[in-house]
């Protein structure tokens, strides 16, 4: 794989839906399947460094803001990023599209659809780390999908209907792997369309301006001159980059002073 063959997994689901956990098994997979080093980035993580001691909401702009740079810095170095963050508001992941797009790259939101009920019965487990009220009204809050084209989960991972988590993880792996080859190809074959050589674009614009002049009887008689004069031109520019305003210029330039008119 050549350029931007990094991309980024949106994971998306409530507190105790199971996140985490499914992005360090996740990370495996893509790491073997994909031969590239993938980085987990996880706001609590983040804000558990910076705010060790308490909770606190005035700090929280600060660690989304962290949280955001982490995902830009890493999809940078080339990494495959995983955002392991509750992603529940559609502005959430606008965030991280955004990221992805000025990048150039690709992007897979996963669904964590954990029920809440589970995901409240996980948080009494682990000793409350956060009010269930709170999960409750995250619940509520959250923004479904399919309202935008781009806002669609690629995969949904129901631990009420998939029994098989190793099998899942490989088929998402091999369904990224999948999706990324089409992407790739249809990346070289638009370039193929849509940006000729300078050549191409030498020969093109200079035909077109050589056409317009010949209708001109006074150069009809130059007519095999100018021809020749035009291969010349493209000959002796086929190296330099120039937009079509310079390419007539210099075109012009170039024919006045060889038919000295
Ligand atoms: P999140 O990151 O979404 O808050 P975690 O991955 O930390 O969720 O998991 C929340 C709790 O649920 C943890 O106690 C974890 O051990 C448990 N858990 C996670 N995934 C599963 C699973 N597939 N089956 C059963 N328990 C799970
Ligand atoms: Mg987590």
């Amino acid at each position: 794989m050549n350029n931007n063959s990094n991309f980024l997994i949106i994971l998306v689901g409530l507190p105790a839906s199971g996140k985490s956990t499914f992005a360090l098994k996740l990370k495996k997979k893509l790491e073997s399947n994909f031969q590239k080093k993938v980085k987990i980035i996880d706001p609590d993580i983040i804000r558990g460094i910076a705010f060790p001691n308490s909770f606190d909401f005035k700090n929280e702009p600060q660690i989304r803001e962290k949280n955001i740079q982490s995902v830009r810095i890493h999809l940078t170095k080339g990494q495959i990023v995983i955002s392991d963050d509750l992603n529940y508001y559609s502005s959430m992941r606008h965030d991280l599209k955004l990221i992805a797009d000025s990048l150039n790259i690709k992007f897979y939101i996963v669904h964590i659809s954990t029920p809440l009920k589970i995901c409240l019965k996980r948080n009494e487990e682990r000793g409350k780390p956060i009010p269930n009220k709170v999960i409750q009204n995250i619940y509520n809050k959250f923004d479904n999908f399919n309202k935008y084209k781009w806002d669609t989960p690629f995969e949904t991972y129901d631990i009420t209907q998939t029994s098989d988590e190793i099998q899942f993880l490989e088929i998402l792996s091999n369904k990224i792997a999948l999706n990324f080859k089409e992407q790739q190809k249809g990346k070289e074959s638009l370039k193929k369309k849509h940006s000729p050589s300078i050549r191409e674009k030498l020969d093109l614009i200079t035909r077109k301006y050589v056409g317009e002049l010949l209708k001109n009887p006074k150069y009809q008689m130059s007519k095999d001159t100018i021809l020749e004069f035009r291969k010349l031109f493209i000959k002796s520019r086929a190296n330099e980059e120039l937009d079509v305003n310079k390419i007539i210029e210099a075109f012009k330039l170039y024919l006045n002073k060889k038919l000295k008119v």
